[in-house]
């Protein structure tokens, strides 16, 4: 798919908009709150040219909802592959300060407002003692997204071929 820079820059969209797409805390459409097929959808309805399939995000371009979540997740399940077995209580501290801000600073407002949720439910808050305790952790933060998405659960007891040390042969 090929965008015209005055569609990549420009975010003002038709009356109506597309199913999917998400306004943002201004009122405006929030691009990384939005899968590529729905922006596209507007950014195409919008200058009136013939749509085209399957939508694929050019690597170059402001990231969706979607892009913005594998390399996420991608982020956080590597930081708790190299997250220490024993880790001092100031790093503990401090791990979960970071948990918090990144759920405050979450760049896809609903997103960041389920995760903050989800973050103050009981036996929810992040368990940072060891590596095994966050990497297990995270895979749970990341399955109560799946569930929510629809998406199947992912076996926990593998987080760790998964993100650190590689699947066995
Ligand atoms: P992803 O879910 O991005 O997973 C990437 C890879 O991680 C997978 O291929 C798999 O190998 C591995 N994996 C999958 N599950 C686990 C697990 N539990 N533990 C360890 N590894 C795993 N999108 C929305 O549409 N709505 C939301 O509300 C939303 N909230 C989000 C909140 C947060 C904090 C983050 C980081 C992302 C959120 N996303 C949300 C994005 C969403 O989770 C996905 O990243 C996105 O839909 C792309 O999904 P995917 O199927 O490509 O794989």
């Amino acid at each position: 798919v090929e965008q015209t820079e005055k569609e990549q820059t420009e975010t003002v969209p038709p009356k109506k908009l597309p199913k999917g797409v998400v306004l943002g805390p201004d009122g405006k459409p929030c691009r990384t709150c939005t899968d590529v097929a729905s922006w596209f959808a507007m950014t195409k309805g919008a200058s009136k040219s013939k749509p085209t399939a399957p939508p694929v995000l050019p690597s170059d371009c402001p990231p969706d909802v979607e892009t913005l979540g594998r390399s996420s997740w991608t982020l956080l399940h590597s930081i708790t592959a190299q997250y220490p077995e024993n880790p001092s209580p100031t790093l503990q501290s401090e791990t979960r300060t970071f948990m918090n801000i990144f759920g405050k600073l979450y760049p896809c407002w609903f997103c960041a407002k389920d995760f903050q949720e989800w973050m103050k439910k009981d036996g929810n808050a992040p368990r940072v003692s060891s590596r095994e305790e966050f990497g297990r952790w995270m895979c749970e933060a990341h399955n109560a997204v799946n569930v929510k998405l629809g998406k199947k659960p992912f076996d926990c007891d593998k987080w760790e071929e998964r993100w650190r040390t590689g699947w066995k042969d």
